[in-house]
């Protein structure tokens, strides 16, 4: 099962890579929790394509965070893209089309965002 909804986590900058490795996780712990279930396979992220971050120490904390939790084997994945947000119902999402229009209500009152944010995309649980 993969539950999938992109969830905004932080703002990268204003936090370091233990911090962040930490929301992401509680992220991925509460969706299994909600979920019901037993083991989280992976977790796939999306960073903005501005954040300065080094993903191997990033991974690096979450692998060490992980430990004796139902993540315990997850595998991180971590895609960089530029995440939009609409203005009307605030719903964030990444262009896949040019021009781009807000999945949730249509609209085209669309904005890039600054490409520092951290969202996890989709968890994947047994
Ligand atoms: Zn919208």
């Amino acid at each position: 099962m993969i539950a999938s909804s992109l969830h905004y986590v932080v703002h990268w900058g204003r936090m370091h890579e233990l911090g962040i490795a930490q929301e992401i996780l509680n992220t991925a712990l509460e969706t299994g929790k909600r979920e019901g279930a037993s083991k989280i396979m992976s977790v796939h992220v999306k960073v903005g394509q501005h954040t300065t971050v080094d993903v191997a120490d990033f991974r690096f904390c979450f692998d060490a965070l992980k430990a004796r939790t139902i993540a315990a084997e997850a595998e991180l994945v971590v895609e960089t893209a530029l995440p939009a947000a609409c203005r009307v119902c605030k719903t964030s999402f990444f262009p896949t089309q040019d021009p781009s229009a807000c999945p949730a209500c249509g609209s085209s009152e669309v904005e890039i965002m600054s490409g520092r944010e951290v969202y996890v995309d989709s968890v994947e649980l047994v």
